[in-house]
Parts: structure tokens; sequence; C-alpha cells
């Protein structure tokens, strides 16, 4: 039988690990925190049970939602949220990706102008991969034209927290921007009977939310799931019972010491002196670890990615209070809220019974004073919240603050530079697969390790 090792157990290390017993593996999953998850996690505040920020997991395919009820003990709650967006001040129904036809019409013709030149250009050809060594800007520019560039570097402000100059196009999969909403949906649909455009145009899909999805996601009708119990710390615990039951082997509280060929095996030995010798190894938390690991330059790696600190508001409200949306992006550069949710909507039993609790994303800086003294911006924060839909009524009295220093996570512009002697030294060692770290997303993180591991013949 041969042994895998999985570094990481994040939703990327869960998978692997999941994965890796389906085909025949003795599976050890290792992780320097004291439970699996990574951000799937939660924290108790009197009667809740508080995610770490807004999730929810998408129902995009068959596979992923199938390896997602496993990992939840069989059973998820169907979600299709009440969702909206506000840009240029105004509120759209139904969509979590900006409207740009909010912006003014000066703007937003030149946006058009842009994005329908482009592909008319581009013609037949796909649209461009990423190509990470490039910028997010110059990708931008590729993919809708400069105007659509410019404007979409404001609109992600806040969630970046950098101009999308200093950053490696790679921080595009972090981005809700597949496509733009650039005309009204009558419009749209006529323009996407060309391919060119239908590539990078948008027609939303609010009245029927799962247009796109029904021939992909057949067997579960939402758009989303939930853990039936406990949120998202629920997820990593029935998470963690499930690989416990099908044989996976925990590591848990581990430091990682270094990472070698040992003959026709990766060997994985921690501080503490234990050694695993794996015929594959699947590295998923993240390049810095592995520079550290391979005993690369980490400081270098380290300093090429931008994490983005974050402020975490949560407010109690009634039952009562929670509003029409259950989630609403804000992509308005002059309010501070990223987006806001309604988690206890989707999960009741992360409640006392009558409250919910709505949770606010603050992205932010270090030195701000949102991320020294959160506290204090509670009622503008909540003033923010009633505008978005997501709540009504006054300040609640009880609000809880968090704050993190890394929340997402994009690399810089020279990142591609700065990981390059990790990215060769880890492709001489054959049974070592190392998962994008950026690949966003929980969808994304499934379909990313289904893609390495299927580059493993073992
Ligand atoms: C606030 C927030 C909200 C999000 N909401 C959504 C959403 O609603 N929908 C969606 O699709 N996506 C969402 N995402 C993105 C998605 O959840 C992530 O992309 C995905 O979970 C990443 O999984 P991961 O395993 O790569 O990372 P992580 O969850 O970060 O896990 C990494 C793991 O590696 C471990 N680790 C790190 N360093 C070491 C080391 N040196 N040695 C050993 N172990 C180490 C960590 O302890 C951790 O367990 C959200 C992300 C954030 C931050």
């Amino acid at each position: 039988m041969q042994h895998a090792v999985v570094v990481g157990a994040g939703l990327k290390g869960i998978v692997a690990a999941r994965r890796l017993v389906d085909r025949g593996c003795r599976v050890t999953l290792v992780d320097r925190a004291k439970r699996l998850g990574g951000v799937h996690s939660s924290i108790p505040w009197d009667g809740f049970s508080l995610d770490i920020g807004c999730h929810l997991f998408g129902n995009e395919d068959d596979a992923t939602t199938a390896l997602l009820l496993d990992l939840m003990g069989g059973e998820a709650r169907p979600i299709t949220p009440a969702v909206a967006s506000v840009l240029a001040g105004v509120r759209t129904d139904g969509i979590e990706y900006p409207d740009l036809t909010r912006l003014p019409d000066d703007r937003r013709g030149a946006v058009l102008a842009g994005v329908l030149e482009r592909a008319a250009e581009r013609g037949d050809a796909p649209v461009p991969g990423i190509d990470p060594t490039r910028s997010l800007a110059a990708h931008l520019v590729d993919l809708f034209g400069a105007s659509a560039a410019d404007v979409l570097g404001e609109v992600f402000a806040k969630m970046l927290q950098a101009p999308p100059g200093e950053l490696s196009a790679a921080a595009y999969s972090a981005l809700p921007a597949r496509r733009l909403k650039v005309t009204d949906d009558a419009t749209a649909a006529l323009l996407k009977q060309v391919p060119a455009f239908d590539a990078v145009i948008l027609r939303s899909n609010a009245d029927d939310p799962m247009r796109f999805l029904r021939d992909r996601a057949s067997g579960f009708e939402a758009r989303a799931l939930y853990p039936t119990t406990g949120g998202m710390g629920g997820f990593a615990a029935t998470a963690t019972a499930r690989l416990m039951e099908v044989g996976v082997e925990l590591t848990l509280e581990a430091e990682i010491a270094s990472l070698a060929l040992h003959g026709q095996t990766t060997r994985l030995t921690l501080a503490d002196g234990r050694t695993f010798d794996a015929d594959v190894l699947v590295w998923t938390s993240g390049w810095t670890p592995l520079a550290s690991a391979l005993g690369e330059d980490a400081a270098s790696v380290s300093a090429a990615i931008r994490p983005v600190p974050m402020a975490l508001f949560y407010f109690d409200i009634p039952a009562g209070a929670a509003g029409t949306y259950h989630w609403v992006h804000d992509f308005d550069n002059d309010h501070r809220v990223f987006r806001a949710s309604v988690p206890s909507l989707f999960g009741p039993d992360t409640a006392p019974d009558g409250r919910h609790y709505v949770c606010a994303e603050v992205p932010t800086a270090m030195d701000s004073a949102m991320f020294t003294d959160p506290a204090a911006q509670a009622e503008a924060i909540w003033a923010e919240v009633t505008a978005l839909g997501v709540a009504t009524g006054p300040l609640p009295e009880r609000v809880k603050t968090l704050t993190t220093p890394a929340s997402y996570r994009f690399p810089a512009r020279d990142f591609e530079t700065a990981v390059a002697p990790v990215r060769t030294r880890a492709a001489a060692m054959p049974g070592l697969l190392v998962a994008d770290e950026f690949n966003f997303g929980k969808s994304g993180s499934v379909r990313e390790i289904d893609q390495r591991l299927a580059g493993w013949e073992g």
C-alpha cells in the first residue's frame, strides 16, 4: 500500500486526504494547528457559534457537491441566499458581482466600448489564461480593455487592499469578475449570441439562480450548501470524523522541520524528530512554509505575498431584525464593509432560539483605527449593515469584534520571481505535489486538488 502524506488540513488538505483514501493509499494528514479545517472554524459566543467571516459552499458541480456532502456527514442545508451587490451607491438584487451598469454613463460607455472592442479583436481565440508573471492590471486589460481594468481596480480596491498593478495576475482567481455585467440583461442575451462577447459579458441569473448550474449540479437544487450543524466549525468536525472513519491518520500540532528526497520517497521531518516517508506528498499549506521546509528563502517568498488584514464584526440581533438579504457585497470604496451576511439564517443551530447574528467583513490596514480599535467603529459598521439591507433596527447591545492580520492573501507582482527557486526544488521531487495557494474558493479548492492528483500516476 502506498503511503500518502498531506501537509495542511484546510479544505484542500481535507479533500486531498479523502481522495487519496479512495485511491487506496494509507494517508497521514499533518497540520500545525490543533484542529482540522483551516479557515473553516467557529468560535463560541454566549450560545452562538460564529463563523470566521462570511462562508457558503457553492453547489457548482455534481462531483464537488458529492465530495462535500461526504465530508459533511451525508447531509447539508440547501441554500439559495437572497443576495445583492452595491456599486455607485445603488443596490442590485440577485447578484454577487459588481453591476457596472450602475456606473455614471461616461464611464459605463467607455467600459462597454472597451470590452466589446477587446472581444472583437480576439475573435474566435479563447480568453487569455492567467500568466502569473504578469500583473493583475495587465491581465484585466487583456480580458476586458483598459477602461474596464481601471474601473475594476477601483471596484476591488477594498478587497485587494492594493492596486492591481502591484499584484500578480494569479490574484484574479479570487475576484468575482469572470464576465462583466455591462449591459441590461436583454442586450446581454443578444450580445451573447456572438461567442467572443459571450466569453466576457454577463447576463444576470437573478430570475433563475440555478440557470447556469442545473445541468452540472443536478442532484441538489440550490446555489449553495451550509453544514447542518455547527456552521463552518461543524464542517471541520464532521470532516474530521469522516476522515478518521476512513482510516486517515492525523498528526496535529506538528512543527515541520524539513522536506527532502529519501531514496524513492519524500521524507517529511518534524521538529520533534518524527519522520514520515511518503510515496506521494501533497503540500497544501502555502508557499512560505514550503520554502522553509526545503531550506529556501522563505522570507523572500513571504514578502511577495500580500495578506489582507480584516476586522470582523458580529451583531447579536433578534430574529425579526434580519433584513431582506442573506448576503450582500458592497463594492463602493467610501464604505468600509466588503460583505455582510446572516450565517444563522443558513444554520439556525448557530444562534440561540429567537436570535440571529450578522457577520460583516471589513478589510483594512494593520495600522488603521479599524484594526487597532474595531469596537469604536461598531456604530458606523452597523449603519452600513442596515443600509445594505442585511438587518434592521438600532445598534444591537451586543457586538463582538475580531481582527485577523491575514484573511485573504494575494500574490504580489514579483511573486513568481521570489518563488522560482522553490518551484525548481519542488519539481525535482517526483513524489511532491504542491497545491496552488492562490486558487481561491471552496469549489476551486476541490478542483485544484483533483487537478494535482490527476497528474499523479500512483
Ligand atoms: C473570510 C473568508 C471567507 C471565505 N468565504 C468563502 C465562501 O463563502 N465561498 C468560497 O467558495 N470560498 C470562500 N473563501 C475561500 C475559501 O474558503 C478558501 O479559498 C479555502 O478554504 C482555502 O483552503 P486551504 O486549504 O487552501 O487553506 P486554509 O483553510 O488556510 O488551510 C491551510 C492549512 O494549512 C495549515 N498550515 C499553515 N502553515 C502550516 C505549516 N507551516 N505547517 C503545517 N500546517 C500549516 C493551516 O493550519 C491550515 O489548516 C473564504 C475565505 C476567507 C478567508
